[in-house]
């Protein structure tokens, strides 16, 4: 059910907070045992806020917004009180002592929070394969990837465990598990929503974003998490008012990269995403086909500079200020020892390329090109928005693979993620919404524009929601 459905029940009495909270966890108790969306599900302390929130409507008192909607989320985003692993074994054993922002908010507009997702080891990863906790499967395929490293959450949404959940994004992870899915993806404009409390992967690309199963829910989310925040220095201002969805695109000017669609996509995909931005079209819409260049390179970009971020972040687990230790018998030995044993192959893999690209002999060559090359895009893509309105493309170049398939590739796998990174790399806002199958397997149509246009992206997709039969 959407929040505007559920909210219009828990408000004529037709439902409390307790049925509603009871239906979804009956649902999670029911099916995902065999999909895997949950680390951990927090039966009772859903239930007893639920109860609480049904004695204070009771007593008249004014509720906040998403009073009685229940939301999981993605386990690199910290709770109070609750365990917290980012999906390493190296933080098996933490607790966080603090709320993210984001959770302060929620809990703040009386939402229900109701459990932690699965992803990849710190977000480093595609298919939510790489976490030390276990694989999420798809709900749609039980075969086959949720998409990551959000999957956990995508896979909640999708499954119907939750109306809407957080993931995190540093180069796709909520818009390409979105689209594997089935369900909405939305990454803000980088700023409009505080990064305190959500574990570092890359700094300069993180992103904390939202899956629905429509625009105005992830909207709905938004407006209550979204806004400066004093504990994220990078946070701005962001425009939550969205205006009223409009009716109308006539005149709007949608760009199509030729670089998005290459010889290598099934050419099926491509009519999904073709027949999408067609609809646009034939309401009065202009397409315009766009050439740039510098996006085949974004791939490669984001690959230098995630991963050299990474490494700098991940330094912090020594085992000394977080999670679990291994002793030695010198501290170098213990470091040495606890960083051994607690990060899986993916991540190590990615600590000695980041830790390369920044070291003395090979940061000119790999580090500060590809913060340079980083700069390139995102001047053409300033002068891109002299010239359209939004971008449109795939979400993912494939849908949803089978399990196990990537995990011996790991250039394959990065390749997933070769149309959302752009978005990351420039901090702009994206939006992953379903625009058909193929194979019985879901297509996303992505949805991009200018930092700060984030009402304008989301607008966009409510209009193509709306006249289109598919999400
Ligand atoms: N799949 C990409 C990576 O592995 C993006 C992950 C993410 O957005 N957290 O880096």
């Amino acid at each position: 059910m959407k929040i505007a459905e559920l909210r219009v029940h828990l408000e004529d009495g037709s439902m409390t907070a307790r049925q509603v909270i009871d239906s979804y966890l009956e649902r999670i108790e029911a099916r995902d045992q065999t999909i895997g969306a949950f680390l951990e599900v927090f039966a009772a302390d859903a239930r007893l806020q639920a109860d609480e929130i049904d004695s204070r409507r009771a007593r008249g008192e004014v509720l906040g917004p998403l009073a009685g909607i229940p939301v999981a989320i993605k386990d690199n985003i910290v709770m109070q009180g609750k365990t917290a692993t980012g999906g390493s074994a190296i933080l098996e054993s933490y607790t966080s002592p603090y709320d993210a922002t984001v959770i302060a908010r929620l809990k703040a507009a009386d939402a229900l929070l109701i459990g932690r997702t699965n992803l990849d080891e710190f977000g480093c990863g595609s298919s939510t394969e790489s976490g030390a906790f276990g694989v999420t499967k798809n709900p749609l395929d039980l075969m086959r990837t949720p998409g990551g490293s959000s999957g956990g959450s995508a896979a909640a949404v999708a499954a119907e465990f939750v109306p809407v959940a957080l993931g995190s994004e540093t180069g796709g992870s909520v818009r390409q598990p979105a689209s594997l899915c089935g369900v909405v993806g939305f990454k803000p404009t980088y700023g409009h929503v505080s990064r305190y409390g959500l574990m570092a992967y890359a700094s300069s690309l993180d992103h904390i974003g939202t899956f629905a199963t429509c625009v105005e829910d992830v909207a709905e989310v938004m407006r209550v998490i979204g806004g400066k925040d004093e504990k994220d220095t990078t946070s701005t201002e962001a425009d939550l008012v969205f205006p009223e969805f409009s009716e109308d695109v006539r005149g709007k000017r949608i760009g199509v990269p030729k670089q998005f669609f290459n010889d290598t996509l099934d050419p099926e995909l491509v009519k999904r995403v073709r027949d999408a931005i067609a609809t646009f079209e034939q309401a009065g819409a202009v397409v315009i086909e766009l050439d740039l260049p510098i996006l085949e390179y974004a791939l490669a970009m984001y690959y230098i500079v995630a991963m050299a971020e990474l490494s700098s972040n991940l330094n912090r687990y020594d085992g000394l200020q977080y999670g679990s230790v291994v002793p030695g018998s010198t501290i170098v030995e213990q470091v040495r020892a606890t960083r051994t044993a607690g990060f899986g192959t993916e991540v190590k893999r990615r600590i000695l390329i980041g830790t390369y690209v920044l070291s003395a002999g090979h940061v000119d060559a790999y580090y500060k090109k590809a913060v340079a090359a980083r700069q390139s895009l995102c001047n053409a893509l300033d002068d891109v928005w002299e010239e359209v309105d939004v971008i449109m493309g795939p979400t993912s170049p494939v849908v949803a693979w089978p399990l196990g398939e990537k995990m011996d590739d790991p250039v394959t796998m990065y390749l997933a993620d070769i149309y959302t990174v752009v978005a990351n790399l420039a901090g702009i806002p994206g939006l992953s919404i379903p625009c058909g199958t193929v194979d019985h397997l879901p297509v996303g149509l992505q949805i991009m524009g200018p930092r700060g246009a984030d009402a304008r992206v989301l607008d966009m997709g409510y209009w193509y929601q709306q006249h289109s039969t598919c999400s």
